[in-house]
């Protein structure tokens, strides 16, 4: 979106400007939730030829195409479809990608339900599917073979935070007429633009930072122009459509996503550093600061970094993490994040990596850093490193 002179508008003045029309809403600024599934025609000619802006609750309403659009004009994409949940959008881009046949390369460091609808759905449909390396950069040229038509990546990696070189991985991939799908999730369109480092297909559980505050599950997946077609046939076909509050609370999310994704950066920089100044921390895993495997690649392609991010700590019993978790106040255990609060969740991967090796040496933690007083989050660790200590 530009201004009437053309000078192209700064991020946040189209978060606050995208996807809105108040001249279509009586003048409230707000699109309202739309709910409904008839569309009344006024004649038998525009029912039988669907001569309508909307034509039936499944395939859009206001509310929807308030959010397709500004997610479209965010990412730089084609156009958007509005899934039910961050996982929908993952299966929905997958399935309008692949068919019986094809061979699929999908990043070791790839959310565990993404892996896990490979490993289930996928195979089941005589598709074939390899994990590669997330540092594998331009290496992916020796895993690609003839019916190679999908690579899936994701940057940083869930819980163990690679960042990977999507735009060498995309060269690849194109030049042998493979489609690059990108779930961009941790960094959202504004740490990272997908389809200008080489996505197709731009995945987003807006679950996370969109909705930012723990209440709402929707799914966004953008495509370029080359596959925008091929994504919304295969939404049309499967019905998955996001519910009328849920797109709403997304708009509304969508006005301070920048507001509260900049200081989601700023408390987990801070926690971050913090962090590596324990002894009881052995490693931080954050695409931020340089102990981070690809760092190089993230100072090159992106625009910040949210507040998730891991730590390994020193070797300890399950018993002595069990104790240190238990007790912490404000960090709570539970999955998700992007919300307003600190979450912490224990992880280990070692058992279904196939790709390339995970043995950090410790337990690891991965961290959600919320809103609260950073002196406050301090404590509460410090105490828990305390618990972690006297059981070990
Ligand atoms: C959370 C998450 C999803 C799934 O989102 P839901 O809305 O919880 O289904 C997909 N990808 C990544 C990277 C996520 O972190």
């Amino acid at each position: 979106m530009s201004s009437s002179t053309d000078r192209p508008r700064g991020i946040r003045t189209r978060l606050v400007t995208a996807g809105r029309n108040p001249d279509e809403q009586f003048g409230f600024i707000n699109t309202p939730v739309y709910r409904g599934s008839t569309v009344l025609y006024p004649t038998m000619d525009a029912l039988v030829h669907r001569k309508a802006r909307y034509t039936y609750g499944t395939k859009g309403t206001p509310t929807i195409a308030s959010l397709e659009s500004a997610w479209t004009d965010l990412t730089g994409a084609a156009g958007t479809i509005i899934v039910p949940s961050g996982l929908a959008a993952v299966t929905i881009a997958l399935m309008a990608t692949v068919k019986a046949g094809d061979h699929v390369l999908v990043t070791d460091s790839v959310y565990q339900p993404t892996r896990h609808f490979c490993d289930t759905v996928l195979k089941r449909m005589g598709v074939e599917v390899d994990y590669f390396d997330p540092l594998i950069g331009a290496g992916i040229a020796t895993l690609m073979r003839d019916n190679t038509t999908v690579v899936f990546t994701e940057t940083p990696g869930s819980q163990t935070f690679e960042v990977q070189d999507v735009p060498a991985i995309a060269e690849v991939a194109h030049s042998r007429g493979a489609v690059v799908l990108l779930d961009n999730t941790w960094a959202t369109p504004l740490f990272y633009p997908p389809h200008a480092r080489g996505a197709d297909i731009a995945i987003e559980a807006g679950t996370k930072y969109l909705g930012g505050h723990s209440d709402l599950l929707i799914g966004l997946v953008s495509a370029n122009e080359r596959w925008w077609p091929a994504l919304r046939a295969t939404f049309d076909a499967f019905g998955a459509c996001a519910g009328p509050e849920d797109t709403f609370l997304a708009l509304r999310g969508l006005r301070t996503m920048q507001l509260r994704l900049k200081e989601a950066e700023r408390q987990a920089l801070d926690l971050a550093a913090w962090l590596q100044t324990r002894p009881e921390v052995k490693w931080v895993l954050h695409p931020a600061l340089p102990s981070c495997p690809g760092h190089e690649i993230w100072k090159r392609d992106f625009l910040g970094s949210s507040g998730v991010f891991s730590i390994v700590l020193q070797p300890a019993s399950q018993k002595a993490v069990a104790a240190m978790l238990d007790g912490l106040e404000l960090f709570g255990m539970g999955y998700s994040w992007g919300g307003f609060e600190s979450l912490i969740i224990p992880f280990d991967c070692r058992g279904y990596r196939t790709a390339s090796e995970w043995n950090p040496g410790g337990p690891c933690l991965r961290l959600q850093v919320g809103l609260e007083d950073l002196d406050d989050l301090k404590a509460d660790l410090a105490e828990g490193f305390a618990r972690l200590k006297a059981a070990d």
